[in-house]
C-alpha cells in the first residue's frame, strides 16, 4: 500500500510503525501556540515566535538568563519554571495534529481502494463503482496572537504573551522592563492623540486622564505580579496573611509588601522624586473616584491644589509619572535577573 499523503509528514519508520512529524499551526504573524505545564501559572496560554539571530548574546545577557537560548527546552514567561520543548504543546495542536494525520489517513485508504478495484476491471469482472462524495480538502486551523508582542533584547526571541509576564520564553531573562516600556509607548501615543483635541477641552482632559490611569494601571499589575512570582517561590519566612487587594496602588503599602523579600523598589528614586509618584497615585483617586474634586488627603499630597477645585492634568505630568514608575519597574526587573539589563542596540 502507498501512502502519498501520510509520507509527506514522515520522519521515520516505516510500515504501521510510522513515525510522523506534523507542523503546528501558525498564527497570521508565524507564531505557535504554547501553553504552561505549570498549572498554577496565571495565565498559562504564550505564543512562540522565531527567533532572530542577528542578535548577540553578550556575557552580560548570561548572566541574567535561565537558559543557552535555542536549547531544547522552554521557561513558562509567567512564572519562571523550565521545562522541555514538547512539556509546552498546546492540546489544541495535538487534536488539530490528530484531525490532519486522519484526514491523509482516509486519503490513502480511498486511493487504495480505488487501486484494487481498477485492478478487478483489469481483470474483466464488472465493477461499477461510485466515487460521488469527493475527499474535503485538508482541515486547517486557526490561531490568533496575542497582543502584547515583544522581542527579547537579550537573546533576540519573538513571542506573545498576554499583558503581564517576567520572562522571555527562550532565555529566562526577565522581560519585565520591556512590558512596561510597551505600554508607555502607548501611554504617549495617547497623550498625543489627547493634544489634538485642544480646542475641546472637557474631552482632551478625558483622554489625559484614561492615559495617567493606565500609567497607574500598569505600574500596579508589573508590581503585583513580581509580588506574587516572589511568593510563589516560597523563600519568604512567613507568607503574607492578607490578601493583596490594591494594596500596590499605594506607595507605602507596595514598600512594607516588598519589604518582606528585604527589597526596597522605591529606593532609586532620589528623596524629591518619591512623592511626586506618590502624588500622581493619588491624583489618580481623585481623578477616578471623586470626579477630579480636589478633597483633603490630596490636599495634603500637593502644596498648591486647594479642596474643592479641579485637578489639572497634563502630558508633562503624565509623562513623569511614567518615567518614575519605569524605573522603578526597571529596579525590579534589575533584581529579578541578579544584575541589570546589559544596553542593547534594541533597548527603549
Ligand atoms: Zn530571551
Amino acid at each position: 500500500m502507498q501512502f502519498k499523503h501520510l509520507d509527506q509528514f514522515k520522519t521515520g519508520g516505516s510500515g504501521t510503525e510510522m513515525q510522523l512529524s506534523i507542523p503546528p499551526p501558525r498564527t497570521p504573524d508565524g507564531r505557535v501556540y504554547r501553553l504552561s505545564p505549570n498549572e498554577k501559572a496565571q495565565p498559562r496560554h504564550f505564543v512562540l515566535g522565531a527567533a532572530n539571530n542577528a542578535v548577540v548574546v553578550s556575557d552580560a545577557a548570561r548572566v541574567r538568563m535561565k537558559l543557552e537560548p535555542r536549547s531544547k527546552k522552554t521557561v513558562c514567561p509567567y512564572s519562571g519554571i523550565i521545562g522541555d520543548d514538547q512539556d509546552f504543546t498546546h492540546p489544541d495542536d495535538i487534536n488539530a495534529a490528530v484531525e490532519i494525520v486522519k484526514h491523509a489517513a482516509i486519503a490513502d485508504a480511498r486511493a487504495e481502494i480505488a487501486r484494487i478495484l481498477k485492478g478487478i476491471e483489469n481483470s474483466h469482472i464488472r465493477v461499477q463503482t461510485s466515487n460521488s462524495r469527493a475527499m474535503t480538502p485538508p482541515p486547517r486551523f486557526e490561531r490568533r496572537d496575542l497582543l502584547r508582542e515583544l522581542m527579547c533584547d537579550q537573546c533576540g526571541r519573538d513571542y506573545g504573551v498576554y499583558a503581564i509576564s517576567l520572562f522571555c520564553p527562550d532565555c529566562g531573562a526577565p522581560n519585565l522592563r520591556l512590558h512596561f516600556a510597551r505600554e508607555l509607548v502607548l501611554v504617549h501615543m495617547e497623550i498625543e492623540n489627547a493634544n489634538k483635541f485642544e480646542n475641546q477641552p472637557e474631552f482632551a482632559y478625558r483622554l489625559l486622564g484614561n492615559a495617567h490611569e493606565d500609567v497607574l494601571t500598569a505600574f500596579e499589575a508589573t508590581l503585583k505580579t513580581v509580588y506574587q512570582y516572589q511568593v510563589a517561590q516560597g523563600d519568604i519566612s512567613a507568607p503574607p496573611c492578607k490578601p493583596v487587594k490594591n494594596d500596590f496602588q499605594n506607595v507605602d503599602r507596595a514598600a512594607a509588601r516588598f519589604a518582606e523579600f528585604n527589597l526596597d523598589p522605591f529606593a532609586c528614586l532620589d528623596p524629591s522624586e518619591l512623592p511626586i509618584l506618590k502624588l500622581n497615585i493619588q491624583k489618580r483617586h481623585i481623578i477616578g473616584h471623586n470626579l477630579s474634586v480636589i478633597d483633603e488627603t490630596f490636599a495634603e499630597h500637593a502644596t498648591e491644589a486647594r479642596v474643592g477645585e479641579t485637578t489639572q492634568i497634563i502630558g508633562d505630568d503624565i509623562r513623569q509619572f511614567a518615567n518614575l514608575s519605569q524605573r522603578v519597574v526597571d529596579s525590579l526587573d534589575t533584581w529579578l535577573g541578579g544584575a541589570p539589563a546589559p544596553e542593547t542596540a534594541d533597548s527603549s
